[in-house]
């Protein structure tokens, strides 16, 4: 079985997967109720996302 020229150690795989948790996720403040959220998501507490009410909350 050939080895591969640019083969990386198993500590430098699990090194690289690891990071994932060290990142923190990208937050945003939602204009409407200034709670902070995911980006490019609708807002959990209000439903507002892009300026429109996506969820109404069955007024
Ligand atoms: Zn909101």
């Amino acid at each position: 079985m050939g080895v591969h020229q640019n083969r990386q150690s198993k500590s430098r795989v699990r090194k690289r997967r690891a990071m994932w948790k060290l990142t923190t996720p990208n937050l945003v403040e939602c204009p409407q109720c200034h709670k902070k959220n995911l980006q490019h998501t609708i807002c959990a507490s209000c439903g507002f996302y892009k300026g429109k009410e996506m969820i109404s909350k069955g007024e």
